[in-house]
Order: structure tokens, then C-alpha cells, then sequence
């Protein structure tokens, strides 16, 4: 076994954990790992240890990663979870799968007219700021409801919230906030937790987990 198995193994034995305390199917809990700053080495170590879920927080570096890769694993699919600018909307549809970082009408603009143009479509997240941090993108808490009509009005589905807990805060509150606000809007999807409190989302309802250093090691 490699590290990144190992690793992987130990993280789904924690996984598996959390969910039987919190009596959740296993199932709906999903691994995206975080390639951000990774080494093609281990990126490939993460392929053929049968990862097939990837995260990455800008949309030149997943390029990199990913453009020749992606072609060659046909089940492969990629979340974009860093900002995006309207002005990468054209890459960001054609390499990404789901977007979890929706958080203002301007980038549903560009995304909706990117997709007609590619005839790609793909459900995202919106990015909630739920710590209401002046400097971290998400859209306000308070904001939600007029950005979810947007959306339909535009025809771009929005099926899950996505959220980063301030770092000086307990996360387990905006898990468990993020959650109240996915089901008052009936969206199914909660992107929450990393590697250092994974558990604790999984514990409050998470369905993507985003890990990265648990899972490869140190970024360069
Ligand atoms: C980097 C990053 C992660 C993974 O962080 P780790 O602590 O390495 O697991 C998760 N989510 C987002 C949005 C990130 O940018």
C-alpha cells in the first residue's frame, strides 16, 4: 500500500465512524480530495488508489493538473471549491464538473451563458459565508434566498451549500447552521468540513468532505 491508500484507509475508517455515530448511510458521504498543490506523483498515487473525486481552489492550476489526465478517466469528476472570476467562467465549464463556490448573480451570468454555449450543464453549490468575514467570499447568510430565485430564474440548478468555517470558531456550529439553512431550502448537497474536522461534518451532515493535507501529505 502507498501512503496516499493508507492514508485514504484511515480517513474512511474515521469517516465510517462518524457516519455510524451520526446514523448515516455511508453512502451519501462523499471523499473530494483536495489536489491543490500537489505533486503529479501523488496525484497519480490518488488515481490509481481508485480516487475518482477531486478538488481544486484555481482554475490554472487544476488546468495543469488535469486537462491531459481527466481525458483518460472517463468516471472523473472535478469540483472547483476556491473563487472563481466571471472572466474563467469559459475554462471553468469546460473542465469542471461542479462548481461550490456560486456566490453572486454576475458569476450565474457568466456561467449560464458559458454552459449554452458548450451545451454543458452541472448542478453547484453556493458558497454561504456563513462566519459573515468581510474578507472571504460567500454569499451572506441573509442573501441566500434572493441568489437561490437568481439562480432559477437562470436556469443554473443549485443543489448543495458549501461553507469555511472562521478559523478561530468552533466548526461544528456553522456545520450545523449550514445544514438548517440547505434543508429550509430543500437542497440535498453540503460541502463542509477538511482535514482537520472532517468528523465533526460528517457528524452534522456533510455529504462532500474536501481533505487534503489528511490524505497527501504537506502541500509543496
Ligand atoms: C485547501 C482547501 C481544502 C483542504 O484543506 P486541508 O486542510 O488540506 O484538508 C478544503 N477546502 C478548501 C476550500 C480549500 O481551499
Amino acid at each position: 500500500m502507498t501512503a496516499i491508500s493508507e492514508n485514504r484507509t484511515i480517513i474512511q475508517d474515521k469517516i465510517r465512524a462518524a457516519a455510524k455515530k451520526a446514523g448515516r448511510d455511508l453512502s451519501t458521504i462523499n471523499l473530494v480530495a483536495v489536489s491543490k498543490k500537489q505533486t503529479p506523483a501523488r496525484i497519480q498515487e490518488a488515481l490509481d488508489a481508485g480516487m475518482r473525486l477531486f478538488g481544486e481552489n484555481r482554475v490554472q492550476e487544476a488546468y495543469e493538473h488535469w486537462a491531459a489526465l481527466k481525458p483518460s478517466y472517463p468516471g472523473l469528476k472535478l469540483h472547483l471549491i476556491g473563487p472563481l472570476q466571471s472572466n474563467k467562467a469559459v475554462e471553468a465549464v469546460a473542465l469542471f464538473d461542479c462548481i461550490e463556490t456560486i456566490d453572486r448573480p454576475n458569476l450565474v451570468d457568466a456561467l449560464t451563458s458559458e454552459m449554452k454555449k458548450q451545451g454543458k450543464s452541472f448542478p453547484c453549490f453556493i458558497q454561504v459565508n456563513t462566519g459573515e468575514e468581510p474578507q472571504k467570499s460567500g454569499i451572506l447568510p441573509a442573501d441566500l434566498p434572493d441568489l437561490l430565485i437568481y439562480c432559477g430564474e437562470k436556469g443554473l440548478k443549485i443543489n448543495g451549500l458549501m461553507c469555511m468555517p472562521p478559523a478561530a470558531e468552533p466548526p461544528a456550529l456553522h456545520f450545523s447552521f449550514l445544514k438548517k439553512l440547505a434543508q429550509r431550502h430543500g437542497l440535498p448537497n453540503l460541502s463542509m468540513g477538511m482535514s482537520g474536522d472532517f468528523e465533526k461534518a460528517v457528524l452534522s451532515g456533510a455529504t462532500h468532505i474536501r481533505v487534503g493535507t489528511a490524505l497527501f501529505g504537506e502541500r509543496e
